[in-house]
């Protein structure tokens, strides 16, 4: 059953766990304690002594009484007699009358006073002596009178047993009073400290763990009523404290919540908006723009060569070009653009308004210029190269994520293309896309159900008149056998599977296959030419390369001898450096390697000089003009005098006609590959050929 509330009880409750009160209380106790003994003693000796002066006065004037009776000092016998019937009817235990000279002259009751001190009187020296004795029960008095002309002595023993027990019920009353006056006034103490000290503390207690549990509210615990004394004084810092703290706790929230939003909405790196924020002003201006019936422009740039920047240098020089780049788009951006960065080397600038596409390609050709200008950071130059994919629909009236989405899809498109710097979004880019889609997901599911196939395609030699049936060399092209669309050439794949990385997996097929190919007609006792295997460029970057050909070729026990590697010029001409490097690694496993697709790729004579390399291979679309075009002749005559002035060897593919072969062989151009000669065949024909030509 609940208790009912009492408040005396709380009251006491409280006071007993104050301990500062029961430290004061306590005090209080002692010294009230300590000042009523030390009143006490004086007035116990005072009440001994006026009891003991009633005695004494009560003991002189019975004597007084008898000295009146001057006969029966005369008489000893009478003296004896009045002096017991004086003793008689007063306290008195015994009365000696003497001499000066100590000779008595009469007595009663137990008058041996000798061991007290009555010679002093005697010799009148004092006028009276007393004392207490057996235990003070008993009064002993001693004084001298002048009677008839004598000086007489007298000598007094008074019961004082009741001054002993008054005394005691005297000092008992005392104690009892000062018990009573230090109950109420230790009760009335701790009454006044709980209401003046403990109950304004105890609140203020409340309030400091009330506000320290809710300091962003700390405000709300004020204490308004205050007491008029320096408590009071307390109270209004400790309020004016609360106020401040509650001020400082809202600005430090509100400074944490705007530096949250900043955060939320912007990069880290480069200060720059991002994605979210980006994604959240195009909402806004496409809008305003379908209000208006005005159109916004998104250009997404990407970084070509990025991530190359961050392994060569690092990624704080990585860093630092991503800022730089930041800083140069925010400064170039003009009212009504907003500049984002949206992830990783990939930037967006949003505008509105209603320009023309060309003012557009002028936008990004300006965006490209400035971000192009070369870059020093810690001693290395960089030279940072853009490309710019860009979304303008015809009306703001669309979804923000669909046209950044667009803008990303075009650059996606572009990143392939060494050559490309911007270019603009068109529908069929989406559909391209979609097929890519379908391309790249069953191009996973082809890898493992082995619908991949490689064909083999002579390349003969030219040189050796009349020799073009043996083939000198072949190139390894794959095929991919779908179970629904049939055969697919490698042309509608490969960038696919480049865009999307599956070129890693697809790329290691090719390699092992090719060289387990050569290992079965070697097995088969046929004797193989060597056999050419296209890289792509992601791969020719990927550093696993190098060990990827050994072991491929350690697998299969083949010769490097056997093998030839093909990389595009344009992928060379990537990253020269990178090229040099890796060519001489390659090179060093003793591997055959050329340059496909040799006149597309812009190379100069100087790069060309120093990448170790065996053979290039004329394009197919210089070979293609042989004869119908006074300038791919020329080209394929300058392609084949400068592979031959570096000591290289010249290929010459696609060749189609006698005519473009007879071209080649005036010129000496060293082998043809081609639809003259042969198409890419199964390796089970191609094995036939060789049996046949052996
Ligand atoms: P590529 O390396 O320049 O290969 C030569 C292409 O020209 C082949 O097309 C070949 O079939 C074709 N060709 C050869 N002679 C003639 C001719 O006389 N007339 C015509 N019209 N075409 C001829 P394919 O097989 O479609 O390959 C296209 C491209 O796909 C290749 O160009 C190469 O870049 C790439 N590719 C092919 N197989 C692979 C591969 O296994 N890996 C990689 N990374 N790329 C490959
Ligand atoms: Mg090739
Ligand atoms: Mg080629």
């Amino acid at each position: 059953m609940a208790m009912a509330f009492d408040p005396v009880r709380e009251v006491a409750r409280r006071l007993w766990s104050c301990g500062l009160c029961k430290s004061v209380a306590f005090s209080v106790f002692l010294l009230i304690l300590g000042i009523e003994s030390i009143i006490l003693i004086p007035s116990a000796y005072n009440f001994q002594r006026n009891a003991l002066q009633l005695l004494e006065q009560r003991a002189m004037t019975v004597m007084q009484s008898v000295v009146l009776a001057e006969e029966a000092l005369a008489q000893p016998r009478e003296l004896e007699q009045l002096l017991r019937k004086v003793q008689r009817n007063n306290p008195i235990l015994a009365l000696s009358v003497r001499r000066s000279d100590g000779a008595t002259l009469g007595g009663t009751g137990d008058t041996d006073f000798s061991d007290f001190a009555i010679d002093e009187v005697l010799r009148g020296r004092r006028d009276k002596v007393d004392r207490l004795t057996l235990g003070g029960t008993c009064y002993d008095l001693a004084w001298s009178a002048a009677v008839s002309g004598e000086r007489l002595v007298f000598l007094a023993r008074m019961d004082s047993s009741h001054v002993n027990s008054e005394l005691l019920a005297f000092v008992l009353r005392i104690a009892g009073l000062v018990a009573l006056i230090v109950a109420v006034v230790t009760t009335g103490t701790m009454v006044v400290l709980y209401r003046s000290v403990l109950s304004p503390i105890l609140r203020l207690r409340r309030s400091i763990l009330g506000a320290a549990a809710n300091p962003d509210h700390a405000d709300d615990y004020r204490i308004r009523e205050r007491p008029q004394d320096e408590l009071g004084e307390v109270f209004q810092a400790h309020d004016e404290m609360l106020t401040r703290l509650a001020e400082s706790k809202r600005a430090d929230r509100l400074r944490a919540e705007e530096r949250a939003h900043f955060l939320a909405r912007h990069d880290p790196l480069t200060g720059l908006p991002n994605r979210d924020f980006f994604l959240e002003h195009l909402r806004q201006a496409l809008s305003a723009a379908c209000q208006r019936e005005e159109n916004v422009q998104v250009l997404v740039l990407n970084l070509a060569g990025f991530s190359a920047i961050n392994d060569a240098l690092g990624q704080d020089v990585g860093d630092r070009v991503l800022i730089e780049v930041a800083r140069k788009l925010n400064q170039g951006i003009s009212a009504g653009q907003f500049a984002a960065r949206l992830g990783g080397d990939e930037f967006g600038i949003a505008s509105t308004g209603s320009v023309s596409p060309a003012q557009v390609a002028e936008h990004a050709e300006r965006i490209l210029a400035e971000i192009e200008l070369p870059l020093v950071i810690e001693g290395n130059e960089i030279r940072p190269r853009g490309r710019i994919g860009i979304a303008s629909p015809s009306t703001g009236c669309v979804e923000g994520e669909t046209v950044l989405h667009d803008a990303e899809l075009v650059l996606s498109r572009i990143r392939s293309d060494a050559r490309a710097r911007y270019q603009f979004f068109s529908p069929e880019m989406t559909r391209e896309a979609q097929k890519r889609q379908e391309i790249e997901r069953e191009l996973r599911q082809a890898l493992k159900r082995g619908e991949l196939q490689l064909f083999y395609q002579p390349k003969v030699a030219l040189t050796q008149g009349g020799a073009e049936k043996a083939f000198s060399a072949c190139e390894a092209l794959i095929r991919w056998n779908h179970p629904r669309h049939g055969w697919i050439s490698p042309g509608q794949f490969i960038p696919v599977a480049e865009a999307c990385g599956l070129i890693a997996p697809v790329g290691e097929w090719v390699l092992r296959e090719a060289c387990a190919q050569i290992r079965r007609w070697l097995d088969a006792g046929l004797a193989p030419p060597r056999v050419a295997v296209n890289v792509s460029a992601p791969q020719f970057r990927d550093p696993r390369l190098p060990e990827l050909v050994r072991g491929a070729m350690a697998d299969a026990g083949v010769d490097a001898d056997l093998l030839e590697l093909e990389i595009t010029e344009t992928a060379a001409m990537e990253d020269v450096a990178l090229t040099v490097a890796v060519l001489s690694t390659l090179k060093r496993l003793g591997v055959h390697l050329s340059i496909d697709d040799f006149g597309t790729g812009y190379s100069s004579l100087s790069y060309l000089r120093q990448l170790e390399i065996d053979s290039i291979k004329i394009d197919k679309s210089f070979v293609d003009d042989i004869g119908r075009d006074s300038n791919a002749d020329a080209i394929c005559d300058a392609i084949i005098q400068l592979g031959h002035s570096l000591g290289k060897r010249v290929v010459a593919e696609g060749v189609e006609t006698h005519a473009q072969a007879e071209f080649l062989r005036l010129r000496r151009c060293e082998e043809a590959q081609g639809f003259l000669f042969a198409r890419p065949m199964p390796a089970a024909e191609f094995a036939d050929r060789l049996r046949r030509y052996a």
